[in-house]
């Protein structure tokens, strides 16, 4: 699990980068504005040998050296929980 929160606030505000490469990948009826489409590059991480760290670092292109360590869940707002030690400063959020 990347990323936990009440649903209307992970559609408003998606924090994990993998959300939000997920949500960006729903159609949209909008013809004059689309949805960005996020492609990810590289490789899935084999679940018969994974690496150490991030599940979705071999994907994610903010990937750092500090992503190779255990994530876990964390409060970043009330009641919203993301799993990366990028998402204060991908999200312009505060400690
Ligand atoms: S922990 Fe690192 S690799 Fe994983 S989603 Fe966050 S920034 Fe990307």
């Amino acid at each position: 699990m990347v990323e936990k929160c009440p649903s209307k606030e992970l559609f408003k505000k998606p924090m994990h980068p993998y959300t939000r490469a997920l949500l960006s990948a729903i159609p949209s009826v909008e013809i004059h504005n689309p949805n960005k489409r996020e492609i990810l590059q590289g490789e899935l991480t084999s679940p018969i040998d994974p690496a150490p760290g991030c599940r979705f670092a071999a994907r994610c292109k903010y990937a750092t050296e500090a992503c190779r360590q255990p994530q876990k869940l964390e409060e970043v707002e009330p009641n919203h929980f993301v799993s990366c030690c990028g998402v204060r400063e991908l999200n312009d959020i505060s400690k």
